[in-house]
Protein backbone atom coordinates (compact mmCIF):
# COMPACT_ATOMS: atom_id res chain seq x y z
CA UNK A 1 0.00 0.00 0.00
CA UNK A 2 1.08 3.96 -0.78
CA UNK A 3 0.43 5.93 1.77
CA UNK A 4 0.16 8.85 1.08
CA UNK A 5 -0.90 8.76 -2.42
CA UNK A 6 -4.46 10.91 -3.01
CA UNK A 7 -7.23 8.96 -3.69
CA UNK A 8 -8.80 10.31 -6.76
CA UNK A 9 -10.63 7.00 -8.02
CA UNK A 10 -13.84 7.50 -6.40
CA UNK A 11 -15.57 5.65 -9.75
CA UNK A 12 -13.57 2.78 -8.98
CA UNK A 13 -15.14 2.30 -5.40
CA UNK A 14 -15.53 5.34 -2.32
CA UNK A 15 -14.08 5.42 1.23
CA UNK A 16 -16.58 3.67 3.26
CA UNK A 17 -18.24 7.06 5.44
CA UNK A 18 -17.46 6.77 9.17
CA UNK A 19 -20.82 7.42 9.88
CA UNK A 20 -22.04 4.45 7.49
CA UNK A 21 -19.14 2.62 9.50
CA UNK A 22 -20.57 3.11 13.32
CA UNK A 23 -24.20 2.02 12.04
CA UNK A 24 -23.02 -0.79 11.07
CA UNK A 25 -21.37 -2.09 13.56
CA UNK A 26 -23.33 -3.28 16.19
CA UNK A 27 -25.13 -5.72 13.79
CA UNK A 28 -21.89 -7.52 13.17
CA UNK A 29 -22.15 -8.27 17.06
CA UNK A 30 -24.76 -7.74 19.66
CA UNK A 31 -27.38 -7.38 16.85
CA UNK A 32 -26.83 -10.50 14.92
CA UNK A 33 -30.06 -11.60 14.35
CA UNK A 34 -30.90 -13.36 10.86
CA UNK A 35 -33.66 -10.57 9.57
CA UNK A 36 -35.61 -13.99 8.54
CA UNK A 37 -35.89 -15.32 11.94
CA UNK A 38 -39.29 -14.64 13.26
CA UNK A 39 -39.16 -16.54 16.55
CA UNK A 40 -37.07 -13.92 18.72
CA UNK A 41 -35.89 -10.46 18.99
CA UNK A 42 -32.78 -10.32 17.33
CA UNK A 43 -34.33 -11.42 14.19
CA UNK A 44 -37.07 -8.97 14.51
CA UNK A 45 -34.20 -6.33 15.37
CA UNK A 46 -32.74 -7.30 12.49
CA UNK A 47 -35.50 -7.21 10.29
CA UNK A 48 -36.10 -3.77 11.43
CA UNK A 49 -33.04 -2.68 10.32
CA UNK A 50 -33.26 -4.30 7.13
CA UNK A 51 -36.62 -2.03 6.34
CA UNK A 52 -35.18 0.74 7.50
CA UNK A 53 -32.14 0.45 5.26
CA UNK A 54 -35.02 -0.39 2.38
CA UNK A 55 -36.76 3.04 2.74
CA UNK A 56 -33.74 4.87 3.02
CA UNK A 57 -32.46 3.68 -0.09
CA UNK A 58 -36.19 3.28 -1.81
CA UNK A 59 -36.53 7.54 -0.59
CA UNK A 60 -33.14 8.10 -2.43
CA UNK A 61 -34.44 6.90 -5.75
CA UNK A 62 -37.79 8.27 -5.24
CA UNK A 63 -38.71 4.54 -5.68
CA UNK A 64 -41.25 2.12 -3.06
CA UNK A 65 -39.58 0.00 -1.13
CA UNK A 66 -40.90 -2.98 -1.33
CA UNK A 67 -39.60 -2.90 -5.18
CA UNK A 68 -35.71 -3.28 -4.13
CA UNK A 69 -34.06 -6.19 -4.64
CA UNK A 70 -31.07 -6.20 -1.96
CA UNK A 71 -27.91 -7.95 -4.05
CA UNK A 72 -24.08 -8.18 -3.82
CA UNK A 73 -23.92 -5.32 -5.84
CA UNK A 74 -24.07 -3.82 -9.54
CA UNK A 75 -22.52 -6.97 -10.93
CA UNK A 76 -25.38 -9.11 -9.36
CA UNK A 77 -28.00 -6.43 -10.17
CA UNK A 78 -26.76 -6.31 -13.60
CA UNK A 79 -26.66 -10.14 -14.17
CA UNK A 80 -30.33 -10.85 -12.33
CA UNK A 81 -31.63 -7.87 -14.70
CA UNK A 82 -30.61 -8.89 -18.16
CA UNK A 83 -30.51 -12.51 -17.56
CA UNK A 84 -33.24 -12.93 -15.39
CA UNK A 85 -35.81 -11.09 -18.07
CA UNK A 86 -34.07 -12.97 -20.88
CA UNK A 87 -34.78 -16.13 -19.22
CA UNK A 88 -38.27 -15.40 -18.36
CA UNK A 89 -38.63 -14.58 -21.86
CA UNK A 90 -37.34 -17.83 -22.96
CA UNK A 91 -35.16 -18.22 -26.34
CA UNK A 92 -36.02 -16.22 -29.51
CA UNK A 93 -36.04 -12.83 -27.73
CA UNK A 94 -33.75 -9.78 -28.47
CA UNK A 95 -32.15 -7.60 -26.04
CA UNK A 96 -30.56 -4.13 -26.78
CA UNK A 97 -27.43 -3.29 -25.24
CA UNK A 98 -25.10 0.00 -26.07
CA UNK A 99 -21.36 -0.85 -26.59
CA UNK A 100 -20.32 1.59 -23.73
CA UNK A 101 -22.06 -0.30 -21.05
CA UNK A 102 -19.50 -1.80 -17.87
CA UNK A 103 -18.39 -5.15 -18.39
CA UNK A 104 -20.91 -5.82 -15.47
CA UNK A 105 -23.61 -5.70 -18.14
CA UNK A 106 -22.34 -6.29 -21.91
CA UNK A 107 -21.30 -9.95 -20.45
CA UNK A 108 -24.22 -11.09 -19.27
CA UNK A 109 -25.70 -10.01 -22.83
CA UNK A 110 -23.00 -11.47 -24.68
CA UNK A 111 -23.47 -14.94 -22.85
CA UNK A 112 -27.33 -14.98 -24.00
CA UNK A 113 -26.00 -14.65 -27.18
CA UNK A 114 -24.02 -17.15 -26.86
CA UNK A 115 -26.78 -19.19 -25.59
CA UNK A 116 -28.80 -18.45 -28.82
CA UNK A 117 -29.89 -15.63 -27.87
CA UNK A 118 -30.60 -12.49 -30.10
CA UNK A 119 -28.12 -8.96 -28.62
CA UNK A 120 -27.76 -5.54 -30.59
CA UNK A 121 -24.63 -3.86 -29.12
CA UNK A 122 -25.94 -0.02 -30.27
CA UNK A 123 -22.75 1.97 -31.31
CA UNK A 124 -22.21 5.09 -29.31
CA UNK A 125 -21.03 8.58 -30.43
CA UNK A 126 -18.09 10.63 -29.16
CA UNK A 127 -19.12 10.73 -25.90
CA UNK A 128 -19.77 7.49 -25.30
CA UNK A 129 -23.61 8.95 -25.27
CA UNK A 130 -26.70 7.20 -26.92
CA UNK A 131 -29.56 8.61 -27.80
CA UNK A 132 -33.23 7.87 -27.72
CA UNK A 133 -33.61 7.97 -31.39
CA UNK A 134 -30.75 4.89 -32.15
CA UNK A 135 -32.99 2.63 -29.25
CA UNK A 136 -36.11 3.51 -31.06
CA UNK A 137 -34.50 2.17 -34.36
CA UNK A 138 -33.24 -0.90 -32.77
CA UNK A 139 -36.31 -1.63 -31.12
CA UNK A 140 -37.91 -4.68 -32.97
CA UNK A 141 -41.17 -6.99 -32.01
CA UNK A 142 -39.70 -9.65 -30.22
CA UNK A 143 -37.25 -7.33 -28.52
CA UNK A 144 -37.46 -8.01 -24.46
CA UNK A 145 -35.17 -5.66 -22.66
CA UNK A 146 -33.34 -2.51 -23.24
CA UNK A 147 -30.38 -1.89 -20.68
CA UNK A 148 -28.84 1.03 -21.19
CA UNK A 149 -26.08 2.68 -18.70
CA UNK A 150 -26.93 6.11 -16.93
CA UNK A 151 -23.44 7.40 -16.91
CA UNK A 152 -20.41 5.88 -17.90
CA UNK A 153 -17.96 5.06 -15.72
CA UNK A 154 -15.00 5.59 -17.68
CA UNK A 155 -15.69 9.51 -19.14
CA UNK A 156 -18.93 10.20 -16.91
CA UNK A 157 -21.18 11.26 -20.02
CA UNK A 158 -24.82 10.98 -18.79
CA UNK A 159 -27.02 9.37 -20.96
CA UNK A 160 -31.11 10.58 -21.99
CA UNK A 161 -33.07 7.71 -19.84
CA UNK A 162 -36.07 9.37 -19.36
CA UNK A 163 -36.51 9.64 -23.21
CA UNK A 164 -34.96 6.18 -23.90
CA UNK A 165 -37.22 4.94 -20.91
CA UNK A 166 -40.36 6.76 -22.76
CA UNK A 167 -39.30 4.99 -26.32
CA UNK A 168 -39.20 1.45 -24.10
CA UNK A 169 -42.66 2.17 -22.67
CA UNK A 170 -44.17 3.26 -25.71
CA UNK A 171 -43.11 0.33 -27.65
CA UNK A 172 -43.73 -2.11 -24.37
CA UNK A 173 -39.99 -3.27 -24.06
CA UNK A 174 -38.46 -3.43 -20.28
CA UNK A 175 -35.87 -0.74 -19.57
CA UNK A 176 -32.79 -1.40 -16.93
CA UNK A 177 -30.47 1.31 -16.42
CA UNK A 178 -26.96 0.21 -14.76
CA UNK A 179 -27.25 3.44 -12.50
CA UNK A 180 -24.19 2.35 -10.51
CA UNK A 181 -22.38 5.66 -11.03
CA UNK A 182 -25.36 8.31 -10.38
CA UNK A 183 -27.00 6.87 -7.66
CA UNK A 184 -26.05 8.99 -4.50
CA UNK A 185 -24.16 11.59 -6.80
CA UNK A 186 -26.81 13.00 -8.87
CA UNK A 187 -30.41 13.22 -8.47
CA UNK A 188 -33.00 10.36 -9.68
CA UNK A 189 -36.46 9.56 -9.33
CA UNK A 190 -38.13 6.73 -10.30
CA UNK A 191 -41.38 7.85 -9.47
CA UNK A 192 -40.95 10.28 -12.57
CA UNK A 193 -38.74 8.17 -14.61
CA UNK A 194 -39.88 5.25 -17.13
CA UNK A 195 -37.41 3.04 -15.96
CA UNK A 196 -38.02 -0.60 -14.88
CA UNK A 197 -35.21 -1.91 -13.51
CA UNK A 198 -32.51 0.04 -12.06
CA UNK A 199 -29.09 -1.38 -10.71
CA UNK A 200 -26.66 0.53 -8.29
CA UNK A 201 -24.10 -0.07 -5.39
CA UNK A 202 -23.77 1.09 -1.90
CA UNK A 203 -19.58 1.27 -2.45
CA UNK A 204 -19.81 3.37 -5.12
CA UNK A 205 -21.75 6.13 -2.38
CA UNK A 206 -19.71 5.67 0.43
CA UNK A 207 -20.99 2.26 1.31
CA UNK A 208 -19.68 -0.93 2.09
CA UNK A 209 -18.55 -3.09 -0.50
CA UNK A 210 -20.44 -6.38 -1.28
CA UNK A 211 -23.63 -5.32 -1.31
CA UNK A 212 -26.12 -3.35 -4.06
CA UNK A 213 -29.78 -3.12 -5.02
CA UNK A 214 -31.73 -3.93 -8.40
CA UNK A 215 -34.98 -1.47 -8.31
CA UNK A 216 -37.92 -3.68 -9.66
CA UNK A 217 -40.48 -2.45 -10.93
CA UNK A 218 -43.01 -4.44 -10.16
CA UNK A 219 -46.67 -3.07 -11.51
CA UNK A 220 -44.64 -3.52 -15.52
CA UNK A 221 -42.04 -6.42 -14.77
CA UNK A 222 -44.23 -8.73 -12.29
CA UNK A 223 -43.85 -12.60 -14.18
CA UNK A 224 -41.48 -10.77 -17.02
CA UNK A 225 -38.42 -11.96 -14.99
CA UNK A 226 -36.30 -14.93 -13.07
CA UNK A 227 -34.76 -14.96 -10.47
CA UNK A 228 -30.79 -16.12 -10.63
CA UNK A 229 -30.32 -17.99 -6.96
CA UNK A 230 -33.26 -20.10 -5.91
CA UNK A 231 -33.22 -21.41 -1.95
CA UNK A 232 -35.45 -19.61 1.42
CA UNK A 233 -36.77 -17.24 -0.94
CA UNK A 234 -35.87 -14.10 0.08
CA UNK A 235 -36.29 -10.62 -2.11
CA UNK A 236 -39.83 -11.75 -2.92
CA UNK A 237 -38.52 -14.89 -4.45
CA UNK A 238 -36.11 -12.67 -6.83
CA UNK A 239 -32.84 -13.14 -4.85
CA UNK A 240 -32.74 -15.99 -2.08
CA UNK A 241 -29.93 -16.07 0.38
CA UNK A 242 -29.14 -15.12 3.90
CA UNK A 243 -29.50 -10.78 3.90
CA UNK A 244 -26.23 -9.30 5.05
CA UNK A 245 -27.68 -7.11 7.41
CA UNK A 246 -24.62 -5.31 8.59
CA UNK A 247 -23.95 -4.47 4.93
CA UNK A 248 -27.90 -3.52 4.28
CA UNK A 249 -27.36 -1.29 7.16
CA UNK A 250 -24.25 0.36 6.14
CA UNK A 251 -26.28 0.69 2.33
CA UNK A 252 -29.06 2.29 4.02
CA UNK A 253 -27.06 5.18 6.06
CA UNK A 254 -24.88 5.65 3.22
CA UNK A 255 -28.42 6.72 0.63
CA UNK A 256 -29.24 8.86 3.76
CA UNK A 257 -25.96 10.46 3.98
CA UNK A 258 -26.28 11.15 0.33
CA UNK A 259 -29.94 12.50 0.00
CA UNK A 260 -29.12 15.25 2.54
CA UNK A 261 -26.05 16.43 0.94
CA UNK A 262 -25.73 15.39 -2.58
CA UNK A 263 -26.80 18.92 -3.88
CA UNK A 264 -24.14 20.69 -1.95
CA UNK A 265 -21.86 17.80 -2.53
CA UNK A 266 -22.21 17.74 -6.34
CA UNK A 267 -21.81 21.13 -6.78
CA UNK A 268 -18.28 21.08 -4.89
CA UNK A 269 -17.18 18.41 -6.56
CA UNK A 270 -17.79 19.69 -9.83
CA UNK A 271 -15.98 22.64 -8.93
CA UNK A 272 -13.02 20.37 -7.85
CA UNK A 273 -12.86 18.91 -11.08
CA UNK A 274 -13.46 22.00 -12.94
CA UNK A 275 -10.09 23.31 -11.69
CA UNK A 276 -8.37 20.05 -11.92
CA UNK A 277 -9.25 20.43 -15.46
CA UNK A 278 -8.77 24.39 -15.85
CA UNK A 279 -5.05 23.68 -14.15
CA UNK A 280 -4.19 20.67 -16.32
CA UNK A 281 -5.57 22.06 -19.39
CA UNK A 282 -3.44 25.68 -18.71
CA UNK A 283 0.01 23.99 -17.82
CA UNK A 284 0.34 20.76 -19.72
CA UNK A 285 0.62 21.14 -24.03
CA UNK A 286 -1.82 18.34 -25.69
CA UNK A 287 -4.16 17.14 -23.24
CA UNK A 288 -7.37 16.04 -24.55
CA UNK A 289 -10.47 15.62 -22.72
CA UNK A 290 -12.85 12.54 -23.11
CA UNK A 291 -16.58 12.42 -22.84
CA UNK A 292 -19.17 15.37 -22.59
CA UNK A 293 -18.07 18.06 -20.07
CA UNK A 294 -21.87 19.76 -20.88
CA UNK A 295 -23.07 16.54 -19.76
CA UNK A 296 -20.72 15.00 -17.37
CA UNK A 297 -20.64 13.58 -14.10
CA UNK A 298 -19.43 16.07 -11.25
CA UNK A 299 -16.27 14.18 -9.98
CA UNK A 300 -15.44 12.67 -13.53
CA UNK A 301 -12.54 13.84 -15.60
CA UNK A 302 -11.07 11.76 -17.97
CA UNK A 303 -7.96 13.00 -20.15
CA UNK A 304 -5.81 11.98 -22.63
CA UNK A 305 -1.97 12.77 -22.06
CA UNK A 306 -0.90 12.65 -25.75
CA UNK A 307 2.38 10.61 -26.00
CA UNK A 308 2.57 9.51 -22.49
CA UNK A 309 1.45 5.69 -22.22
CA UNK A 310 -0.60 5.81 -19.23
CA UNK A 311 1.25 2.63 -17.59
CA UNK A 312 4.29 4.91 -17.69
CA UNK A 313 2.03 8.54 -15.68
CA UNK A 314 0.57 5.46 -13.09
CA UNK A 315 4.16 4.20 -12.35
CA UNK A 316 5.97 8.01 -12.46
CA UNK A 317 2.39 9.21 -10.35
CA UNK A 318 2.06 6.09 -7.73
CA UNK A 319 2.93 7.86 -4.32
CA UNK A 320 0.93 10.84 -5.38
CA UNK A 321 -1.93 10.00 -6.97
CA UNK A 322 -4.26 6.88 -7.22
CA UNK A 323 -6.37 7.17 -10.57
CA UNK A 324 -7.24 4.77 -13.19
CA UNK A 325 -6.46 4.30 -17.23
CA UNK A 326 -9.62 3.51 -18.87
CA UNK A 327 -11.31 1.17 -16.07
CA UNK A 328 -10.06 0.11 -12.85
CA UNK A 329 -12.91 -2.37 -12.30
CA UNK A 330 -12.05 -4.31 -15.87
CA UNK A 331 -8.26 -4.71 -14.94
CA UNK A 332 -8.09 -7.97 -14.13
CA UNK A 333 -8.15 -7.96 -18.36
CA UNK A 334 -5.35 -5.43 -19.53
CA UNK A 335 -7.07 -4.98 -22.92
CA UNK A 336 -7.48 -1.00 -24.18
CA UNK A 337 -10.47 0.03 -22.85
CA UNK A 338 -14.04 -0.82 -24.61
CA UNK A 339 -15.91 1.93 -24.32
CA UNK A 340 -12.70 4.79 -25.47
CA UNK A 341 -12.94 2.35 -28.60
CA UNK A 342 -16.32 2.39 -29.06
CA UNK A 343 -15.76 6.25 -28.72
CA UNK A 344 -13.74 6.14 -31.91
CA UNK A 345 -11.08 8.15 -30.46
CA UNK A 346 -7.31 7.17 -31.92
CA UNK A 347 -4.94 5.16 -30.58
CA UNK A 348 -3.10 7.39 -29.06
CA UNK A 349 -5.82 9.16 -27.14
CA UNK A 350 -6.90 5.57 -25.74
CA UNK A 351 -3.20 4.59 -24.63
CA UNK A 352 -2.92 7.81 -22.77
CA UNK A 353 -6.29 8.36 -21.05
CA UNK A 354 -6.28 8.56 -17.50
CA UNK A 355 -9.84 8.58 -15.27
CA UNK A 356 -9.80 11.24 -12.24
CA UNK A 357 -12.61 10.53 -9.89
CA UNK A 358 -12.96 12.99 -7.15
CA UNK A 359 -15.32 12.01 -4.42
CA UNK A 360 -16.69 13.65 -1.16
CA UNK A 361 -13.03 13.29 0.67
CA UNK A 362 -11.40 15.45 -1.59
CA UNK A 363 -9.96 18.66 -0.77
CA UNK A 364 -9.08 21.81 -2.97
CA UNK A 365 -5.29 21.54 -1.40
CA UNK A 366 -5.48 17.98 -2.56
CA UNK A 367 -6.45 19.09 -6.30
CA UNK A 368 -3.55 21.56 -6.23
CA UNK A 369 -1.20 19.12 -5.14
CA UNK A 370 -2.16 16.69 -7.79
CA UNK A 371 -1.73 19.04 -10.47
CA UNK A 372 1.30 20.36 -9.60
CA UNK A 373 2.62 16.53 -9.95
CA UNK A 374 1.07 16.16 -12.82
CA UNK A 375 1.77 18.58 -14.63
CA UNK A 376 6.02 18.09 -13.65
CA UNK A 377 5.46 14.18 -14.63
CA UNK A 378 4.00 14.71 -17.78
CA UNK A 379 6.91 17.13 -18.54
CA UNK A 380 9.48 14.52 -17.59
CA UNK A 381 8.16 11.86 -19.07
CA UNK A 382 7.63 13.53 -22.49
CA UNK A 383 11.33 14.42 -22.26
N1 LIG B 1 -21.75 -0.87 -13.33
C1 LIG B 1 -20.98 0.22 -13.31
C2 LIG B 1 -21.33 1.38 -14.18
C3 LIG B 1 -19.86 0.27 -12.47
O1 LIG B 1 -19.10 1.37 -12.46
C4 LIG B 1 -19.56 -0.84 -11.65
C5 LIG B 1 -18.35 -0.83 -10.73
N2 LIG B 1 -17.16 -0.60 -11.36
C6 LIG B 1 -20.39 -1.96 -11.71
C7 LIG B 1 -21.47 -1.94 -12.56
C8 LIG B 1 -20.14 -3.16 -10.85
O2 LIG B 1 -20.52 -2.87 -9.55
P1 LIG B 1 -20.15 -3.78 -8.30
O3 LIG B 1 -18.72 -3.53 -8.03
O4 LIG B 1 -21.04 -3.30 -7.22
O5 LIG B 1 -20.42 -5.20 -8.66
Amino acid sequence: MTAGAIYLDNHSTTPVDPAVLLEQEPYFSESCGNAASRTHVYGWRAAEAVDEARSCAARLIGGRASDLVFTSGATESNNLAILGVARAAGLGGHLIATAAEHRAALDPARALQADGFDVTVLPVDRDAGVGADRVADAIRPDTVLVSVIHANNEVGTINPIAEIGAVCREREVLFHTDATQTVGRIPIDVSKLPVDLMSFSAHKMYGPKGVGALYVRHETVQGRIRPLMYGGGHERGLRSGTLPVPLIVGFGKACELCEGQMEEESRRIGRLRDRLWERLQAEIPDVARNGDPANGLPGNLNVSFLGVPSEAFLVKLRDVVAVSAGSACTSANPEPSHVLRAMGLSSDRIESAIRFGIGRFNTYQEIEYVANAVRDAVAELRR
